[in-house]
C-alpha cells in the first residue's frame, strides 16, 4: 500500500471518529441544529463523488471491454463475477437467518415502546407500490437495456450505462481503425475521472467528519435502546459475513487480513459515512487497483456491476428484519416461509439501488412474499439510517472482495492457458 494512501486512510479514520464523538456530544447537549451550519460540506462531498460516477462507469467499462479483446473474455469474467455475487449473497442471508433464529430479537418486543412509526411521504408511496419478486427481478432485467442511452447517462442509471458501455466496447473491437478516436477519448476520460477522484479524496476527511457528526447528532437514542437486540443481531450478522469475506480475500490474495483491511479502509469508511455504494464506487475502484494490486481491467468491470447488483449486507439485513417483524407481531413462520424469506431477501437485494435507504424499500418484497404486515417497516424505520451505514460497508466490502476473487481466478486461468501453450510447443 502506498504511503499516501496510508496517510489518507488515517485522516479519514480520525475524521470519522471525530465526527462520531462530536456528533454524540451535540446530541447529548440537544443542539442538533448546530450541525446544519456545516452540513452543506457533507452534502457537497457526496455530490462531488456522484459527479464522477457516470463518466467513470462509462469510460471504465468501455475501456475494460476494449482491453479484454474478445467477447469470450468478457463472458468468462462476467460468469465468475455473477457466480461470486450469488454465492456470497446466499451465504450472507444464511448468516442472518441463523442469528435471528438464535437471538430472537423480536420475541417479546413491545411494538409501542419500540417506536412503531407511521410510514410517511416517499417511503409510504414506495412501499404501497410494492411489486412481487418475479416482477422486480424481471423489471431489473428488462430495464437494464436502455432505450435512450442519453437518458441513461443523464439519469445516472448505472445498470443501463454498464449495458450500453459493454455494447459500445465490444463494437469498438470490431470497428478497429475507425473506432480509434473514440477509444482514445474514453482512455483520456477514464484517466481524467480517476485523477478527479483523487482530488475529491483530499476533501474526504472534511466530508466524512461532517456526515458522521450529522448522523450522530440526529440519532434517536431511545429507539436505539429499545431496538438494541435487533441492532445487535444485524451488526453481529454483518460482522460474521465480513470476517468470512476477509478470510476468502486473504486466501485468494495470499495476504494477511490486516493488509486487506488497510487496503480498503478508505472505501469502507466512506461507505459507512455516506451509506451509498454508488457514491463510494470511485474510491473503491482506486483502492483495489492501487492498494491491493487488482488488475485494472477486472476492477473496471467487476466493481461497477457489483455496486449495482451485489449487496450482501442488504440481503442479510432484509432477512433479519423480516423475521424480526414476524416475531414482534407474534406471527409464527413455518420453515417453508423462512425458505421463501431466504430466497426473496437474496434476490430483493439485487433490485435495491446503491443509495441510502434503498434496502428498506425492497423490504416490502420480502414481507409481501410471506404475507407479513408492511406496516412492520415502521417498526424498524427509526434505526434504519444507522443500520444502513453498517450494511453499506459490507456491500462495498463484498464488491471489493469479489474483484479480488474474480481477478485471482482469471490469473489462474491465464497461467493454465500459458502452460498448455508451452506444453503444445514442447510436444
Ligand atoms: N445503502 C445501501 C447501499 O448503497 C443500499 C441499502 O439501502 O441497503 O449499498
Amino acid at each position: 500500500m502506498q504511503e499516501a494512501s496510508k496517510k489518507e486512510a488515517k485522516r479519514i479514520g480520525f475524521a470519522m471518529v471525530g465526527g462520531l464523538v462530536i456528533g454524540l456530544a451535540i446530541h447529548a447537549l440537544g443542539q442538533g441544529e448546530w450541525v446544519s451550519y456545516v452540513k452543506p460540506l457533507g452534502d457537497i462531498f457526496i455530490r462531488l463523488l456522484k459527479m464522477v460516477i457516470v463518466p467513470l462507469v462509462f469510460s471504465s467499462i468501455f475501456m475494460s471491454m476494449t482491453n479484454l479483446g474478445t467477447p469470450e473474455a468478457l463472458g468468462s469474467m462476467g460468469r465468475k463475477a455473477v457466480a461470486y455475487y450469488f454465492m456470497t449473497t446466499v451465504i450472507a442471508v444464511l448468516f442472518g437467518l441463523i442469528l435471528v433464529n438464535i437471538i430472537n430479537p423480536g420475541v417479546g418486543a413491545d411494538l409501542g415502546t419500540a417506536g412503531l412509526q407511521a410510514l410517511e411521504g416517499d417511503m409510504a408511496v414506495a412501499v404501497s407500490e410494492k411489486k412481487g419478486l418475479y416482477e422486480t427481478i424481471l423489471g431489473v432485467l428488462i430495464n437494464s437495456v436502455p432505450t435512450n442511452p442519453a437518458e441513461a447517462l443523464a439519469g445516472a442509471n448505472i445498470l443501463q450505462i454498464i449495458v450500453f458501455a459493454i455494447f459500445m466496447g465490444i463494437v469498438a473491437l470490431y470497428t478497429k481503425e475507425k473506432a480509434k478516436p473514440v477509444v482514445a477519448l474514453m482512455e483520456g476520460l477514464e484517466e481524467m475521472t480517476l485523477k478527479l477522484t483523487h482530488g475529491i479524496m483530499r476533501f474526504a476527511p472534511i466530508g466524512i467528519f461532517v456526515l458522521m457528526m450529522d448522523v450522530m447528532a440526529k440519532s434517536g437514542t431511545d429507539a436505539i435502546i429499545s431496538l438494541s437486540k435487533y441492532i445487535l443481531t444485524v451488526v453481529v450478522g454483518l460482522t460474521c459475513h465480513a470476517i468470512f469475506l476477509l478470510f476468502v480475500a486473504s486466501v485468494r490474495l495470499k495476504q494477511s487480513p490486516l493488509y486487506i483491511i488497510k487496503g480498503v479502509s478508505a472505501p469502507l469508511l466512506t461507505a459507512f459515512s455516506t451509506s451509498s455504494s454508488a457514491a463510494t464506487l470511485p474510491i473503491t475502484m482506486t483502492a483495489v487497483e492501487e492498494n491491493l494490486g487488482v488488475r485494472k481491467d477486472t476492477a473496471k468491470f467487476v466493481l461497477p456491476l457489483g455496486a449495482t447488483i451485489n449487496m450482501d449486507g442488504t440481503a442479510l439485513y432484509e432477512s433479519v428484519a423480516a423475521i424480526f417483524i414476524a416475531q414482534a407481531y407474534s406471527i409464527h413462520l413455518t420453515i417453508g416461509q423462512q425458505v421463501v424469506i431466504f430466497m426473496t431477501a437474496s434476490l430483493a437485494a439485487i433490485g435495491a439501488a446503491a443509495i441510502p435507504g434503498a434496502g428498506l424499500i425492497t423490504m416490502s418484497i420480502v414481507l409481501g412474499a410471506v404475507g407479513l404486515p408492511l406496516e412492520g417497516i415502521g417498526l424498524i424505520l427509526a434505526v434504519d439510517r444507522l443500520l444502513d451505514m453498517f450494511r453499506t460497508t459490507v456491500n462495498v466490502f463484498g464488491d471489493a472482495v469479489g474483484t479480488i476473487v474474480v481477478d485471482s481466478f482469471l490469473k489462474t486461468d491465464e497461467i493454465g492457458q500459458k502452460e498448455e501453450v508451452n506444453q503444445e510447443l514442447t510436444n
